[in-house]
């Protein structure tokens, strides 16, 4: 247990720097109440630092994020910045692979006081978390396209290894919540089984890891089956575990399900390091006006500080987590504020207040 923690801090670009202002400001008001402190070292990475100096992730944050307790990320990549090979700039893809951050985890679940998008009364339900293998899959192809006379190939890698610590850290989520939740865990594996032999081999592993969780129930889905069924009844699924690309899909389509991007957290944790960013990206559409929904951003700081709470076995940081959750659902269940997604005018600067007002 320490009394001092130390975050590396990539604000990032377009909305990145307005959400992690707010990020910086809720830890701060967090940490009178915990008992612990916070040294944040800004560091520069993203696509606007790459028109400035040529490089999208210097050495100098390499190295930061390394010697960090913890990673917090803004949202990085611009639509006009693109290599030679016409794709963005996206240094969070690069950090995952350097730190090998394999788990991508992404909670969604519905926020008293604020619509849902889903008419059906089951939707203040909702409440699961897709994890999305991050280090192979499709993605794996990034940087190893094959062209040919014909055209570009991009090959999907399912390795062994990939895909079982996957799936092992999905059974371990489920059942850490469903002790937390005092009800029982289960865990949907998310292929295309039916096609791919790749995604065959990763359906193999996922049941053999199954097995080893009989505590757990364990069913398989095929992708565009679950895209239907996560808008038909997502509130049936407690743990999805996929490949890279799909989950990258599926991320955006759960975000929906509550709200929208600036509701949705996101962790990328490895064996050794994390990294905690909202599952958005940097909106170039909406930057600038100080009106991005900093919500999951703040929930992403909260993820931060449970993921700290394990691995320094310290509960202050647990207790903070929680503080945090429910400021931001007072916030919104008192009516204090409505995001502009849900039809509100709140600011970022107004959720921003009323989270720390109720810290
Ligand atoms: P990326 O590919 O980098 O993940 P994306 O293509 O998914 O990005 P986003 O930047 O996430 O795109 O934006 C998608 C939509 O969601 C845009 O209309 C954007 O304005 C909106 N959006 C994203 N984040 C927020 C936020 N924090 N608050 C309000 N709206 C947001």
């Amino acid at each position: 247990m320490k009394s001092h923690y130390q975050i590396a801090v990539l604000p990032g670009d377009g909305i990145g720097s307005e959400i992690m202002q707010a990020a910086e400001q809720v830890l701060r008001a967090a940490e009178s109440r915990i008992g612990v402190k916070f040294a944040l070292s800004y560091q520069k990475a993203g696509a606007q630092h790459y028109v400035e100096s040529g490089v999208a992730l210097p050495e100098s944050t390499l190295k930061v994020c390394d010697e960090a307790d913890a990673i917090l990320f803004g949202a990085m990549g611009l639509p006009h910045v693109r290599g030679a090979d016409g794709t963005e700039i996206i240094p969070q893809l690069d950090l995952r692979f350097h730190f090998d951050l394999y788990a991508g985890v992404r909670p969604i679940r519905t926020f008293k006081g604020l619509p849902t998008p889903l008419a059906s009364p089951k939707a203040a339900e909702i409440d699961l978390v897709l994890v999305r293998e991050s280090t192979e899959g499709l993605f794996y192809a990034r940087g190893r396209s094959e062209t040919r006379a014909d055209g570009v190939y991009d090959t999907m890698q399912i390795t062994r290894k990939g895909t079982a610590r996957i799936c092992e850290f999905a059974f371990k989520l489920a059942e850490q919540r469903a002790a937390q939740k005092g009800r029982p865990g289960r865990v949907t594996s998310v292929d295309k089984a039916n096609v791919f032999a790749s995604m065959a081999f990763w359906r193999k592993i996922f049941e053999e890891t199954a097995a080893k969780h009989p505590g757990m129930a364990a069913d398989s889905a095929y992708v565009d089956a679950m895209a239907l069924n996560l808008v038909m009844k997502p509130w049936t699924y407690d743990v999805l575990v996929t490949e890279n690309m799909f989950g990258d899909i599926l991320s955006d389509l759960i975000a929906a399900l509550v709200g929208g991007m600036g509701m949705a957290p996101s962790a990328d944790i490895g064996d050794r390091h994390a990294l905690f960013q909202p599952a958005h990206g940097t909106a170039p559409d909406i930057a600038g006006q100080g009106i991005a929904n900093p919500t999951a951003m703040l929930l992403s700081v909260a993820m931060m500080l449970d993921w700290l709470a394990v691995r320094h076995a310290d509960q202050a940081l647990a207790d903070g987590a929680r503080a945090i959750e429910a400021a931001v659902q007072a916030a919104f269940e008192t009516g204090i504020v409505c995001p502009r997604e849900f039809g509100g005018t709140s600011s970022t600067a107004d959720i921003t207040r009323a989270v720390i007002g109720g810290l």
